[in-house]
């Protein structure tokens, strides 16, 4: 995998802890407005292409454990080894009701002819997806053992609808794409979605990323659902520093409520 640091972390956001007191501000007070009486927001944070230890992971793990937040962590089976899940294990210590370690994906390569990047995407028969979704769950089974959720985060956030019926009958519980993913897997399994994007927006200019991701925050924040999607590859100080003070708002503001995915269902 190929990561660059994206253009929002190229040089510090100006005024970025006094922006995000007020998104935070803002949104609460409409979705106070809009909801029933003392209604919580819901806030979950989902890191994907987990399984390999480095520093930046060492970072992000301290970062959520600095404030006792959860974190949804999606890990790709063909990285993992008894090496690597010892050494991440090792990083999240023995309590496990901060984490939801669940599969993103099975070897995190694109499979599609054209188009978007798809590992379970329409270009493979049902019989090689059915195939591939099980020897990555049962890879995660046994080297995650009991610490392994049935959840699934299909890589760039796409998967075909013969892969929600067949993770459907692998007894996974949900699917966590970005809002508005096709196709609807509405009548098929459940959806976690994120709507936050805090590290892979293409936009062209610092400015205009950073109103991009302000307005999404706000926008969730707002609805009372926001899930925030995390890829600690691109992150840099600037990028911790951001997610540093995200999770200050989070955790200290009584009306969001963080969850893990285990808690939408
Ligand atoms: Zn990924």
């Amino acid at each position: 995998m190929n990561y660059t640091i994206p253009i929002l972390y190229q040089k510090e956001i100006p005024n970025l802890p006094n922006r995000l007191g007020t998104i935070f501000d803002q949104a609460i007070d409409n979705w106070q407005r809009s909801a029933a009486h003392d209604a919580k927001i819901r806030v979950f944070f989902r890191a994907d292409d987990i399984g390999v230890p480095s520093k930046k992971f060492t970072k992000l793990i301290q970062l959520f454990q600095k404030h006792h937040m959860p974190l949804c962590l999606a890990v790709v089976p063909a990285w993992l080894t008894a090496r690597r899940t010892r050494e991440l294990l090792s990083l999240t210590g023995s309590d496990d009701s901060q984490w939801c370690w669940h599969q993103h994906g099975r070897l995190h390569k694109n499979f599609e002819p054209s188009g978007k990047k798809q590992e379970f995407g329409p270009a493979r028969s049902r019989e090689e997806v059915g195939h591939h979704l099980e020897l990555g769950q049962s890879r995660l089974q046994e080297l995650l053992q009991d610490k392994f959720s049935p959840y699934f985060t299909p890589p760039w956030n796409r998967c075909s609808l013969d892969t929600a019926q067949i993770l459907k009958s692998l007894n996974f519980n949900a699917i966590s794409r970005f809002t508005g993913a096709q196709p609807d897997f509405t009548d098929t399994i459940a959806g976690i979605d994120v709507n936050v994007d805090l590290h892979t927006g293409k936009e062209n200019s610092s400015e205009r990323a950073a109103d991009k991701l302000f307005d999404q925050l706000h926008t969730a924040l707002g609805s009372g659902y926001c899930g925030i999607m995390i890829h600690h590859q691109l992150m840099n100080d600037h990028a911790f520093h951001l997610l540093d003070l995200l999770l200050t708002e989070v955790a200290q503001k009584n009306t969001c409520e963080p969850c893990l995915f285990q808690d939408f269902s």
